[in-house]
């Protein structure tokens, strides 16, 4: 039988994979989407399902454009199919070990961010893609790739496939990009690790986002966020601890905590979990015929919408390469130069110190003694920088006057370089050796 041949192998149909697809499509060329799940949804991967709309970010802005069903990208002339509800969140509370706020609002009072069904997302784009000529391949785990001068071979554990271009979009994990070896020489951050609960049962005064923080007294980060539908709630935890309890967390939080009040009658609707190994970011994330797009090429979330804006990028490059007849490095040139443009400048720590990991909770608690009823901040990070560093700024010199001993502390987290910062991180991982295939 001869190998199936396409344009473009996507391998992966998470939100980056679905990107690349839906851009093929609308551009006339044939594509194979191969994903190793048999359904989209429900989700099993962890995710607190949130939007930031209306923040530029990672080179776009999205809005969600209820009328059309749709999640439009503001620039880029790209839009998702969207037909669910969406809820506000209102702002974004940071809670002491004693119960102490640091609360995050939004200029305008526009919300910090909106909340969606991420499960259903991608089955309308998945549905989508398949109704404009997606040949979709679900059950099948790529297991191997090979680059020639003309294109690519993806091998999976039931068949083989031929194509010109290969966009890896298989998440924070990508065995292609390990296959194509494109993570030779690529620093590894450390192993996060989430668990998610999809809960009722948690009343608090506002439909916000809230983390509680305990810093080095327990580090792994516990974020609860309002659910798209009314009255639910995701529980995410997540951290670096190579053996975690987070179920022992939960329930002690639930029991014995600050927000120990807003729970009561907790009843669990689903669960869902990941392991996710961060590495530096890619700089060159296309050569020999494979793009490495999403979560597989940035140090961390490249977002439930921005992932697919890539997917999108790198199928308007490969599109271009093939009607130009454009080979080698001028093939890859228009995503290179956006990616470096709006990924890999973006932020140019990965991950940086994070204070709340590092002080104590006694520390954290008496920082937030000194905090105000509301900061204006941002979620979108650099604009979150500019403002919480001026707020940081005047805030720390009127702590200077009465606790200098805890100024001096975060000034030294602050000086942390991001190898220094992630050092803990990068001991306790375990990451796929590139020896594995
Ligand atoms: C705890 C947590 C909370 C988050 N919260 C948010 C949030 O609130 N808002 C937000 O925007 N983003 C959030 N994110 C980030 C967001 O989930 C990711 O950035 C996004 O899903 C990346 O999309 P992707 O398509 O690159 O990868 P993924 O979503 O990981 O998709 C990869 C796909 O490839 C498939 N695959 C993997 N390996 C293979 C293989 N060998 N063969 C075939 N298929 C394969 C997988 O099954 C999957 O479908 C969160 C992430 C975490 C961990």
């Amino acid at each position: 039988m001869s190998m199936k041949t396409y344009d473009i192998i996507i391998a992966g149909a998470g939100p980056g994979g679905l990107g690349a697809a839906l851009k093929a499509a609308s551009l006339g060329l044939t594509a194979a989407l191969i994903e190793r799940r048999s359904r989209l949804a429900p989700l099993t991967r962890a995710c607190s399902e949130g939007l930031l709309h209306d923040e530029f970010y990672f080179g776009d802005s999205i809005t969600v454009n209820k009328a059309q069903g749709t999640i439009d990208f503001k620039h880029s002339g790209f839009s998702l199919a969207y037909t669910g509800q969406t809820r506000a969140v209102t702002s974004f509370i940071n809670v002491s070990r004693s119960g102490k706020q640091m609360k995050l609002v939004r200029e305008n009072g526009l919300p910090i961010h909106l909340v969606f069904d991420k499960g259903r997302y991608l089955e309308e784009n998945l549905s989508r893609a398949i109704e404009a000529g997606i040949s979709f391949f679900p059950d099948q785990n790529v297991t191997g790739t090979a680059s020639t001068p003309d294109g690519v071979t993806v091998h999976t554990n039931k068949e083989s496939f031929r194509a010109r271009f290969l966009v890896a979009a298989d998440g924070l994990n990508s065995a292609c990009a390990r296959f194509a070896g494109f993570n030779r020489d690529r620093k590894f951050y450390g192993t996060l690790n989430a668990a998610c609960w999809h809960i009722r049962g948690f009343e608090p005064e506002e439909t916000a986002h809230i983390h509680l923080l305990e810093g080095s007294d327990d580090p792994s980060a516990f974020c609860i966020c309002p659910g798209v539908q009314e009255g639910e709630w995701s529980v995410v935890i997540s951290g670096f601890e190579n053996t975690p309890d987070y179920a022992k967390r939960f329930e002690q939080v639930q029991d014995k905590s600050a927000l120990s009040k807003y729970f009561h009658n907790v009843q669990v609707i689903r669960r869902s979990a990941c392991i996710l190994n961060l590495c530096e970011p890619l700089k060159n994330p296309c050569r020999d015929n494979v793009f490495v797009i999403g979560d597989g090429a940035w140090f961390g979330q490249t977002s439930n919408t921005h992932a697919a804006l890539t997917g999108a990028k790198a199928v308007e490059c490969i599109h271009s390469a093939l009607n130009n007849g454009l080979s080698g490095d001028a093939a890859y040139l228009p995503y290179r130069t956006w990616w470096t443009e709006n990924f890999v400048n973006y932020l140019k720590v990965p991950g940086g110190g994070n204070m709340f990991e590092l002080l104590t909770a006694d520390e954290i608690d008496e920082f937030f003694s000194y905090m105000p009823g509301e900061i204006v901040a941002s979620m979108e990070p650099k604009k979150a920088g500019q403002l919480l560093g001026a707020f940081f700024q005047k805030l720390l010199s009127e702590i200077q006057q009465k606790n200098p001993g805890l100024v001096q502390r975060i000034a030294a987290i602050q000086k942390l370089t991001a190898d220094e910062a992630w050092k803990e991180k990068q001991k306790a991982g375990f990451p796929v050796p590139e020896s594995a295939e």
